[in-house]
């Protein structure tokens, strides 16, 4: 987004999670930050009561597919298919202001973008990599902190697989850039 203001665009992949995604929720309210959840449709459906308190405390939301399917290894059909049954599953739990789509592992084709014309597809420019599990807490702040800038999408997971991880960085990484005056928004 726009180096030329103090803005920071945290997202969230791969939630809604009781735990994980409550805990995000929390520190988010703490520190008066906004930001955005690119959420599992399957998950939305097992977790819709946490899906609900992201849309009332004023995040936002986008399409990560019903499934976390790859887009590499999907047909086009089958893949347009599983983004449009994530589509229906948000809907079911209130209205999306914005069309926001996050390719699961950031893997999708030419063909695949052309038939999802509607959604504005966002990708990252920090990966805190606070999923893998062989990286240390204090290494993957290190890390998220020195690759940010203004501007930044910078991208979490609110997975039981990060949370190691990410619930040790987020607070530390709020805290860090808040105290330099930084806002951290929702993508618009
Ligand atoms: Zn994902």
């Amino acid at each position: 987004m726009s180096p030329g203001e103090k803005n920071l665009y945290l997202t969230f992949d791969d939630g809604p999670v009781p735990g994980p995604t409550e805990f995000v929720l929390d520190e988010l309210a703490r520190a008066k930050a906004k930001s955005t959840f690119f959420c599992i449709g399957d998950n939305v459906r097992k977790h819709p009561e946490v899906y609900q308190r992201i849309i009332q405390e004023g995040h936002a939301v986008g399409n990560h597919t019903f499934n976390h399917l790859s887009g590499w290894k999907t047909p086009v059909d089958a893949y347009v298919d599983n983004v449009a049954l994530c589509d229906r599953e948000m809907k079911r739990e209130g209205k999306q202001p914005a069309k926001l789509f996050r390719p699961p592992y950031g893997r999708i084709t030419r063909r695949q973008i052309g038939r999802l014309s509607e959604y504005r597809i966002v990708m990252w420019d920090v990966l805190t990599n606070d999923y893998a599990k062989s990286l240390s807490r204090e290494a993957c702040l290190r890390g998220s902190l020195a690759a940010t800038r203004p501007g930044s999408i910078i991208v979490f997971h609110d997975s039981l697989k990060a949370e190691k991880n990410m619930s040790y960085v987020l607070p530390r990484f709020l805290d860090h850039f808040g105290s330099q005056g930084f806002s951290f928004k929702a993508l618009p």
